[in-house]
């Protein structure tokens, strides 16, 4: 009979060792608590009014039309039972697996301040990125409206927290939005009016970066208006404001990018984990004495040869996803286990139009050429040949006319 593979995240873990399985004679089930596979290393750029949703995000169904040995399950996993060998959905569902892969990601952490969330949405899905746009569309409407040019300072004043990748990019783009394209259609603001700021506890922006690129990533960031404020933790965010050391900045726009966890769903695992919720894996990705539960992705502790941690990367997980499918495929077939290796072929992130900084193999560069290898990357890693034309063909109209197109805003309440 055929084996059951039910994998949990259609992240890019879980849908690379669905494809990977796609000629094995096993039943798989993907089950995903949203209805899509989300390209979240674009989603900056749908929060800030350059692609719209349906460019970077996929439905799961659609990716496994043609393969016919995938049935998808829109629903949230709850708990799993190791030694029965099933999972449990929300909805009360269960389904029994002879392999499983888990990989369902992870989420924002708040150092103990969840309260910060609804004032300081972090990026992680789609409905994320809409809710920062209505906000960043609409505080410049707001501001628009208000004569008295200190009254409307808060309304025209971003804070990005977290001077990761993910922060750095959402700074430059914002920066792009409010010193430049946006600004043409506004008559009563001024692009200097602007206020952005990237607030960063350690010492340095772009940490995974070593030093002359890191230092890079800063200038391009400041050239271009972010006034970057390094050791600098936040105290408090509130809905008018973040408190940091001795200051108050005014303003409704927020974004979070200080770090993440697990998904909780990997305490349920009852296994050991790392300080950030992450499931300590053998070298083959499985957990403890369970050779067919597997954890994947940003859920997973694994190491790299020299023993360091791997970071939560997707390159990582979909390289951690084919091997798993591969590994089950050969395993079928009565062929021994080889351990996991990751091959890490650089380093990238981008600021802004025309300037990115990149690490390959150790070949530091950027500005223009790292931008274009950037792009170049992403649209080959998107999924679905329709994403990659538009995105390709939204990027090259941008480029040329400085517009943004994705600029409507939905819903207007008085709460936002
Ligand atoms: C804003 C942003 C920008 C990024 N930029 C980059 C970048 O430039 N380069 C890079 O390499 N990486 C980047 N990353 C990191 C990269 O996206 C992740 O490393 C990658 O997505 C991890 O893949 P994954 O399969 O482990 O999880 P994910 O892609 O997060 O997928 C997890 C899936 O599991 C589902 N899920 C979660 N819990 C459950 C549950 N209980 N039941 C059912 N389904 C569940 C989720 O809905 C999701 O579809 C970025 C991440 C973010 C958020």
């Amino acid at each position: 009979m055929s084996k059951n593979v039910v994998i949990v995240g259609g992240g890019f873990a879980g849908i690379s060792a669905a494809q990977k399985l796609a000629s094995s004679d096993v039943n798989i089930t993907i089950i995903d608590k949203t209805n899509h596979h989300l390209f979240q290393p674009l989603l900056y750029q749908v929060a800030t009014a350059a692609l719209s949703p349906g460019d970077i995000a996929m439905p799961i169904r659609a990716i496994f039309r043609r393969q016919k040995n995938v049935e998808v399950v829109l629903g949230e996993v709850t708990n799993i039972d190791k030694e029965q060998q099933s999972v449990q959905l929300k909805n009360g569902h269960s389904y029994p697996f002879d392999y499983l892969i888990l990989a369902p990601g992870a989420q924002y952490n708040y150092f103990g301040h969840d309260e910060w969330e609804k004032h300081a949405p972090g990026l992680k899905s789609i409905s994320d990125a809409l809710d920062i746009r209505e906000r960043i569309l609409l505080s410049l409407e707001q501001a628009e409206q208000i004569a008295d040019p200190k009254e409307r300072q808060p309304y025209l004043t971003y804070v990005v927290i977290g001077g990761g990748p993910t922060g750095v990019e959402m700074a430059g783009s914002i920066a792009e939005i409010a010193k430049r394209s946006m600004m043409r259609d506004f008559r009563n603001i001024k692009p200097d009016e602007t206020k952005i700021y990237l607030v960063e506890a350690a010492d340095g922006i772009l940490n995974a970066f070593e030093e002359p690129l890191s230092k890079k990533g800063q200038k391009t960031l400041e050239d271009m208006g972010v006034e970057v404020l390094l050791n600098t933790p936040v105290k408090d965010i509130r809905k008018n404001g973040v408190q940091i050391e001795g200051r108050f900045i005014e303003t409704p726009n927020i974004v979070w990018g200080a770090g993440v966890v697990a998904s909780p769903l990997i305490k349920r695992l009852e296994v050991e984990t790392d300080r950030i919720g992450r499931a300590v894996v053998n070298p083959d990705l499985s957990i403890g004495d369970h050779s067919n539960i597997f954890v994947a992705g940003d859920a997973a502790h694994a190491k790299d040869k020299d023993g360091n941690p791997l970071p939560g990367l997707a390159p990582v997980a979909l390289q951690q996803g084919k091997y798993l499918g591969e590994l089950i495929k050969n395993e079928l077939k009565g062929r021994s286990r080889k351990d996991f290796e990751y091959v890490d072929k650089g380093t990238m992130a981008t600021i802004g139009r025309a300037k990115a900084v990149a690490d390959v193999r150790g070949f530091k560069f950027s500005g223009f050429f790292a931008w274009i290898l950037w792009g170049l990357i992403h649209i080959f890693f998107l999924i679905g040949f329709r994403n990659r034309f538009r995105v390709f063909a939204e990027w090259i109209w941008h480029y040329m006319t400085f517009k943004r197109g994705v600029r409507l805003i939905a819903k207007k309440d008085e709460e936002s």
